[in-house]
């Protein structure tokens, strides 16, 4: 593994029952880099970030994040290694509990891994504190930390599913469609948010979308999948090279 990797994964190879919903993906992102995946629906995009998480067994495949093996380790060794990779996704609504407090689930992550990262060192080790600075940080007023769930819209809930997972300090962020249960407009605003954390914080992300436009404006260098396979990959700038592969050529036609 190149060390300037922050995920390297080979060969991954997922299946259900009667479906092969990954056939030998490979990808790699460095430390700072977004990697985008386009794709239409029922692609694999999901099983991937589910499969990189380790959240569902793989059949095949190396899944090595910040040079830990992910698919080696279980239990304890695999929480611990997979803090410092956070997700976003696509159902703000969904990753809130609708009983807990705002505050309370933005701190979760925060609780379970003890230590505050870097990047909150200068503000106090106060719990609100924390929780207000992060609000604030990706455009929420602190208010609302003591609303529940469904008090915020779905641009709002989906900003603090935001700072949930930057509040650990994350070397990598998983975006599983961020965007795409939220209005046209709020979707840009999400999209420039996570633009400018991304440069302020020095993340990486994986982002994935079956939008062509978001993942063009989001990512340094694209993939395409397509029924479980990686089936074009390329720098942004050379998307509209006339080398693309079919299927990319006929996302970018919807696209102009
Ligand atoms: P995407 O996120 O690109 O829409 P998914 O990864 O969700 O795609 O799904 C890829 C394929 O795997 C689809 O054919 C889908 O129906 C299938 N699939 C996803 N999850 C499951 C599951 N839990 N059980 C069986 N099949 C699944
Ligand atoms: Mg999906």
């Amino acid at each position: 593994m190149k060390e300037k990797s922050i995920l390297h994964v080979t060969q991954l190879v997922k299946q259900y029952k009667d479906v092969k919903a990954l056939n030998n993906v490979s990808l790699h992102i460095d430390k700072g880099e977004c990697v985008g995946i386009v794709g239409e629906s029922g692609s694999g995009k999901s099983t991937l970030v589910k499969s990189v998480l380790r959240l569902t067994e793989i059949q095949q495949g190396e899944v090595w994040f910040a040079e830990k093996p992910l698919h080696r380790l279980k239990g304890k060794k695999l929480q611990q290694a997979r803090l410092g990779m956070q997700v976003v996704f696509q159902n703000p609504a969904a990753s809130f509990n609708p009983k807990v407090k705002i505050i309370d689930s933005l701190l979760e992550p925060l609780r379970q891994q003890r230590t505050v990262p870097s990047f909150l060192s200068h503000v106090s080790r106060n719990e609100k504190e924390l929780a207000f600075y992060l609000l604030e940080t990706v455009g929420i007023s602190a208010e609302y930390a003591l609303n529940y769930p469904h008090e915020l819209s779905g641009g709002q809930l989906q900003r603090v599913a935001i700072a949930r997972a930057i509040s650990v300090g994350p070397s990598l962020v998983l975006l599983d469609e961020p965007t795409a249960s939220l209005d046209v407009t709020v979707q840009a605003k999400i999209l420039n948010l996570l633009k400018d954390l991304q440069e302020t914080f020095q993340l990486s992300y994986l982002f994935i979308s079956h939008d062509l436009a978001a993942v063009k404006f989001m990512s340094s260098r694209m993939m395409v999948m397509q029924q479980g396979e990686v089936i074009d990959q390329f720098d942004r700038a050379n998307l509209f090279d006339k080398n693309r592969h079919p299927y990319t050529k006929k996302l970018v036609r919807l696209f102009e």
